[in-house]
């Protein structure tokens, strides 16, 4: 057997052994941007206890040492074991920006705890006035002895209400051009002043809040980078939150629809698949999907071989969530009405209510509601096409 064949049995055994039932129809009623907190940090507590919380971070600080197959393996079998998605903004988001940026003493106090689970980090990015042109951010900080003074506001803070910490864009001198005077900064969320306001979304769930600042101190040891260099330190964090394979994950997904029309046609006699439209949606998606597979393959291939990205980046945002949300479109049309009933609680936790029709059509409405934020979040797709016509096409 080789190498790469012993690594996938050890994977899929570890899965067997560790990923318990509840863990695991967690992750499959997952419908929200990543998996809740208590499910997160039961999950991420048995990952780090086999050594596996963190396994592409240096192997100093506990990372797995894998390479790029193994962890294409690790991808892939997480998603076919339905494993919950550990929230990115610790482990992929600030945890690259502190390695890079951070004093070791900074180092040495945040990575542990981002490890373990005993931090979790909000994104204090967007601003009512400042999403896709974040740079004209107004949230202002005021140096003032050892601290910081912060006043203002952030908004679409996800997971804010679960979070004890958050990385912060911060304005501290508007004197220059908009990107100059931005300060990066983290704290915690406990601190005087702060008052963070759920946001209710569309699909009726509490993912999203508003947090306000009035006269928050922050100690200048929170500071990543230099004063008003903060910038690059946002933009370097950004090229983490944008990458990652996802494609087996989409072919997942494709595959459960397939398994819930035959089961339908099984159960009720009725075969979606022998109506002409629907037959040829879900074939057409299927080609462009299998496309989309070997785009990805190839062009994470040449990241590991060394070359860089680039404007690919924005093709594989615009094409994955447009994918994304054509999958949830076509689990809509086949669970039907039976998508209508509101019924969050058969998603929470530990929950063993039975919902009205399939767990399929349980999620299918949320999922597809949620899923319309993928076309807007880490940089909308509008925004991604104008990157694509101005460095690739030169218009
Ligand atoms: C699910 C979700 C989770 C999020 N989580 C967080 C979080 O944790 N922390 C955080 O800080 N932020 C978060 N955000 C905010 C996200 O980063 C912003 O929504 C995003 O940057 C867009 O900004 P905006 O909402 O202000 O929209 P706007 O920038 O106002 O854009 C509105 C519309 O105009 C289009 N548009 C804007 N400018 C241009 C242009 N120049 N050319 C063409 N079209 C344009 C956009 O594409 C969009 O369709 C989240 C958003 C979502 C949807």
């Amino acid at each position: 057997m080789s190498e790469l064949a012993l690594f996938s049995d050890e994977v899929r055994t570890f899965l067997d052994e560790s990923l318990t039932p509840e863990l695991q129809k967690a992750g499959k009623l997952e419908a929200g941007i990543y998996a809740e907190k208590p499910v997160a940090e039961e999950w991420l507590k048995i990952l780090d206890g086999r050594g596996w919380a963190v396994p592409g971070w240096p192997e100093e600080w506990g990372g797995a040492g894998w390479s790029a197959e193994q962890h294409a393996i690790w991808q892939r079998e997480l998603t076919l074991a339905a494993a919950p998605s550990v929230p990115p903004n610790g482990i992929k988001m600030v945890a690259p920006a502190i390695m890079y940026y951070a004093t070791q003493e900074q180092k040495e106090y945040y990575l542990p705890r981002i490890r373990k689970g005993e931090d979790w980090w909000a994104q204090g990015y967007s601003e009512p006035g400042a999403g896709s042109d974040l740079s004209s951010l107004k949230c202002a900080a005021v140096r003032d002895g050892d601290d910081y003074v912060i006043n203002g506001t952030k908004i679409w803070t996800t997971h804010a209400h679960y979070c004890n910490r958050i990385f912060c864009l911060v304005r501290t001198d508007s004197s220059g051009r908009q990107q100059q005077g931005i300060t990066f900064l983290l704290f915690d969320l406990d601190l005087p002043g702060i008052e963070i306001q759920p946001i209710i979304s569309i699909s009726g769930d509490h993912e999203f809040n508003q947090v306000f600042f009035t006269d928050v101190r922050v100690p200048v040891t929170g500071r990543l980078g230099e004063e008003n260099d903060g910038w690059s330190v946002a933009k370097y964090l950004l090229t983490h939150e944008r990458g990652g394979k996802t494609a087996t994950a989409m072919m997942t997904k494709l595959e459960h629809l397939k398994e819930f029309l035959d089961d339908e046609a099984r159960s009720t006699g009725i075969d979606l698949r022998n109506d002409e439209s629907y037959r040829r949606n879900l074939a057409a998606l299927n080609i462009e999907l299998e496309t989309y597979v070997a785009f990805e393959n190839r062009v994470f291939d040449s990241v590991a071989a060394g070359e860089s990205i680039g404007t690919v980046s924005s093709i594989l945002k615009i094409r994955r969530t447009e994918l994304r949300q054509r999958i949830d479109e076509l689990v809509m049309d086949a669970v039907h009405h039976y998508g209508l009933p509101y019924q969050p609680e058969i998603r929470e936790f530990r929950n063993n209510t039975s919902p009205v029709g399939s767990f399929t059509a349980a999620t299918a409405a949320p999922r597809y509601l949620n899923n319309r934020a993928a076309t807007i979040y880490a940089g909308s797709n509008e925004i991604q096409r104008n990157i694509l016509a101005k460095q690739s096409l030169g218009l």
